[in-house]
Formats: C-alpha cells, structure tokens, sequence
C-alpha cells in the first residue's frame, strides 16, 4: 500500500514524492478515505503518527485553489504546532499553491490582518487569537468547509474551552469537522457530542 495507489491529482503526489512520504502510516490509512467520504472524524491518536498529513492531504485535494475565502480552519493548542501544521500543509499543498498561514498571540495582529490581503486557503491557529480575529471580521468564514481541533486534550486543559465554542458557533453549519486527541476526557467527548454530526470514531 503506497501512496501511488491514491487517486490524488498530480500536485498532491509530487508534493509526497518530495517530502519522501511513500507508505501512508496507520492514521493516514483509516483518515484519508473518510475525509473523501465528507464524514466527521472522532481520532484518538498520538503525536507523531502523521496525523498532520492524515487530514492535510485529502483537504488540499479537495480545496479550491480559486477560491478567494479560506475553506480550512484549524485549531492548535500551541504557537508552536500551528507553525509545524502550517509548515507541513504548505508543503503537501506547494505545487497547488495552497496558502496557509498560522495565526497566534505574541505577534502584531495588525501585522496578521496584513496577510490576508492576498487569498488564503487554509487558516491554523490557536484559539484565543483566532476569535480575535475572527470578532474583528479579518476573513470571511462563509466558505469553511472543514474544522479540525488538533490536540483537543492540551486544547481544553489549557482553558480554551470558551474561545474554541465561540469560534464553533460562527462556523457555517454545512461543514465537517475532525477532533484529534490523545485522550478523550469528558470536556473533548461533550464538544463533540454537541458539535458533530454522526461522527465516524478511529483508534490508533
Ligand atoms: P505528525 O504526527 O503529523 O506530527 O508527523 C510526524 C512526522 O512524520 C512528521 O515529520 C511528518 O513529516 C512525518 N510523516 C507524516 N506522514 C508520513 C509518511 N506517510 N511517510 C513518512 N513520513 C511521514
């Protein structure tokens, strides 16, 4: 089972090609078709996995290269995993030219704002900021197509409850959305009973 088996346009597979991924890993396996199959995902997965790829290569698949608005949203309990995610979905989506960026505190928001002057696809960030920005009207979020809560355990255990609900309501209805975590405490199992819909559940 190699990645040459896939049926991802050319871009997405001299994208892997470089990056040197040949073999998908296990969260890889199970994930990927389910994304193509437009379900939500309940994943109980560790860090190093490849959990990154594992939704970042249907999505930039799947995304409209065109389309001016962001269609990705992702949320990341760190600055520091919401560069590395940004990092590693610019390059899996490189040669389509998919634009991510990464959006966190201790950084100019003004500066952020700046960036979306251009079209951006895909928006990574933490919780706190992006409900700043997200108040302050900086995109439009009609065109969010997918949500992914990274980390939810580290997310909620570092009292981001309150900002990841807020950003969850503004959220177009009509998307799907993908939690990752290690451990499903009862905070991470309550988000998504309330905030997903028939959840397909996959243990790594
Ligand atoms: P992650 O769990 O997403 O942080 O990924 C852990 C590491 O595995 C990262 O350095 C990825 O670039 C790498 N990786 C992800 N998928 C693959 C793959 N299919 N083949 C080889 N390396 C991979």
């Amino acid at each position: 089972n190699t990645f040459d088996n896939y049926q991802f346009d050319d871009e997405i597979k001299r994208a892997l090609a470089l990056l040197k991924y040949e073999i998908p890993t296990k969260v890889q396996i199970e994930v990927i078709p389910k994304v193509f199959e437009n379900r939500d995902l309940i994943v109980k997965s560790q860090t190093g996995s490849g959990k990154t790829a594992s939704f970042g290569i249907p999505i930039c698949q799947i995304i409209e290269s065109d389309c001016i608005n962001p269609q990705a949203l992702i949320l990341t309990p760190t600055r520091e995993l919401a560069t590395q995610v940004r990092d590693n979905i610019s390059d899996i989506g490189r040669f389509k030219r998919i634009k991510t960026v990464a959006l966190y505190g201790k950084e100019p928001i003004s500066q952020q704002i700046e960036e979306f002057e251009q079209k951006i696809h895909i928006i990574v960030g933490t919780p706190g900021r992006l409900k700043d920005h997200i108040e302050r009207g900086t995109f439009i979020l009609d065109e969010i197509k997918y949500l992914i809560i990274d980390e939810a355990d580290e997310m909620l255990n570092m009292g981001f409850l309150k900002d990841v609900e807020a950003i969850l309501t503004k959220l177009p209805i009509d998307r799907r959305t993908m939690v990752f975590s290690a451990t499903y405490p009862k905070k991470v199992e309550n988000i998504c009973r309330q905030y997903m819909t028939d959840p397909i559940n996959i243990s790594i």
